[in-house]
């Protein structure tokens, strides 16, 4: 069978959820094909690694080190597979390639042009993943909107391709938007109409459109929307507002995509959901309740911690357990009242001072309040800084991230990450094994010997403070496999007092929570 491709499109707004969109699409897919996805961002950044979180969301990372959109987060846990770096395509780096072969002179004599240079390129790049993974469906997501100039030259890549691989292998998908505008009252197509034109002018028709919608798109908006757009009304498609996006592939099945997916490109793959449904409806009915301060500098934006929060929903599947989160803002953190009404105390990944004493200060009151606590890379840090001042007596630990006079650096930037500086600077990416020590609490949640997370950081715990922590009671429960680096601790003696260097939240499923999530949730639950 010939590679099929499925190209999803967005059009009247963006943040409708084309990635999810696409992830729930592939899930629903994913029963007997390979599938690799793609996102083609328009920017001009080569990976959104440099881009504040609180704008573009949370920078996500693979195993192989890269920083990708978050929509690889969307992928990766409704697929079930791991990406890789150069399924992330961005205009940063489409123009870097172009720039270096025209350099080295691959297009010597020739007038160097978007069409045919740039758009080759583009499909090239597909066809070198293509060729690297065998897949049975390649799922590419065009980011941003049709329209905006950003993406046009994606946009013409993929209207070649049809071309390329045949009509009978590619479907497009566009996902718009179908407002019920107040004192109306009624479902409005044409916003969905405009975009499609939009998307015509490009040469692109789509074959299956999405409207995304507060109610289950009816039948004459269906007839409606077939009839200016020349899609069949079954290939209009409810893309229902959820209160959890994991119920989206089970409405989209019951809308019928699979089917108008299986005919157009004449696979047979159906969806099984059992499981996925049963999970869901643990998320929707839970029995019991937990709340937990996340303490971070972005609570502004959820986004910037999708995957945190994706974790905690994943937990609240599998244990029937509702997680609220109460965002507690760092900067502004003055009294210690927020901690009468949580079960459990989150701090995530960051960067920079901001917040950091405030932090810790939370960190301080949670640890002698017995409050469990989980801490996510900075959180790390930031729990071995307030261990060394308040427990081992090194009065101005700190980080040398936040303090660069601090008279002990009890985490800094080791030596041979210095020397690195490629990619990022001097950050630590990607996937890294750990050893755990037997009978430690993150060892006993594993239940193995050697794990890998995920990370992105550039200082770690100073190895000349190893000791003195340990004396005072801090248990290193995982370790590079070389021993020089501290990726897991605890102190064994509270409720649930765990960290790591780590971001676990990175790898965990609705099918696999993550290990160290599930075993903070429970004992928040007591
Ligand atoms: N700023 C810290 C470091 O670079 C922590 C990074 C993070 O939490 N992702 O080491």
């Amino acid at each position: 069978m010939p590679t099929k491709y499925i190209i999803v499109t967005g059009g009247v707004l963006s943040g409708l959820g084309k990635g999810i969109a696409a992830a729930s699409i592939g899930h629903l897919l994913s029963a007997k094909l390979k599938i690799v996805p793609i996102k083609c961002d328009g920017y001009l950044n080569v990976d959104p690694g440099t881009m504040n979180p609180f704008e573009h969301g949370e920078v996500f990372v693979l195993d192989d080190g890269a920083e990708v959109d978050m929509d690889f987060g969307h992928y990766e846990r409704f697929l079930g597979v791991r990406c890789k770096s150069n399924w992330n395509l961005t205009m940063g780096k489409v123009f870097n390639m172009v720039r270096k072969k025209e350099r080295r002179g691959d297009y010597l004599g020739k007038t160097v042009q978007y069409i045919p240079h740039v758009t080759d390129l583009i499909k090239d790049h597909i066809g070198q993943v293509v060729k690297e993974e065998s897949p049975d469906l390649v799922i590419v997501e065009i980011g941003g909107t049709v329209g905006d100039i950003e993406n046009e030259l994606f946009l013409e890549a993929m209207r070649q391709m049809k071309k390329d691989v045949g009509r009978n292998n590619i479907v497009f998908v566009h996902l718009t938007y179908v407002p019920i505008p107040a004192g109306v009252n009624e479902q409005k197509s044409k916003p969905t109409q405009q975009s499609v034109n939009l998307l015509k002018q490009r040469g692109i028709f789509p074959d299956i459109i999405i409207g995304r919608s507060p109610e289950f798109l009816t039948p004459e908006i269906k007839t409606k929307i077939s009839n200016f757009c020349d899609v069949k009304p079954e290939a209009v498609i409810t893309g229902l507002d959820v209160d959890d996006i994991y119920e989206i592939p089970i409405i989209f099945e019951r809308e019928g995509l699979p089917e108008n997916i299986h005919k157009r490109l004449n696979i047979y793959s159906p969806p099984d959901l059992r499981k996925w449904k049963k999970l869901v409806e643990n998320i929707r009915n839970p029995d019991k309740e937990i709340t937990v301060a996340m303490c971070g500098k972005y609570t502004k934006l959820e986004d910037s911690y999708a995957s945190i929060i994706e974790s905690f929903n994943h937990c609240s599947a599998h244990l029937r357990c509702k997680v609220n989160l109460k965002w507690v803002e760092a900067t502004g953190l003055k009294d210690a009242a927020w901690l009468d009404q949580v079960d459990g105390l989150v701090v995530p990944g960051g960067f920079g001072s901001r917040g950091s004493e405030g932090k810790i200060e939370a960190i301080r009151l949670a640890r002698e309040s017995n409050i469990p606590f989980l801490g996510l890379c900075l959180g790390l840090q930031l729990a071995v800084i307030e261990f060394a001042r308040h427990v081992c007596g090194l009065d101005g630990a700190n980080s040398t991230e936040m303090d660069a006079e601090t008279p002990h650096p009890v985490i800094d930037i080791l030596p041979e990450q210095r020397a690195v500086t490629e990619k990022g600077g001097t950050m630590r990416l990607g996937a890294y094994p750990a050893l755990l020590t037997e009978g430690s609490v993150v060892h006993s949640l594993y239940g193995a010997k050697k794990v890998y997370e995920r990370h992105r950081h550039r200082y770690e715990v100073n190895p000349d403070y190893h000791e003195v922590l340990k004396e005072k009671g801090m248990v290193f429960s995982g370790m590079s496999p070389d021993g020089k680096l501290v990726e897991f601790i605890e102190l064994p003696e509270l409720k649930f007092f765990c960290a790591t260097q780590a971001h676990p939240e990175l790898k965990s499923r609705m099918e696999f929570p993550s290990p160290l999530f599930l075993g903070f949730v429970k004992a928040c639950m007591g």
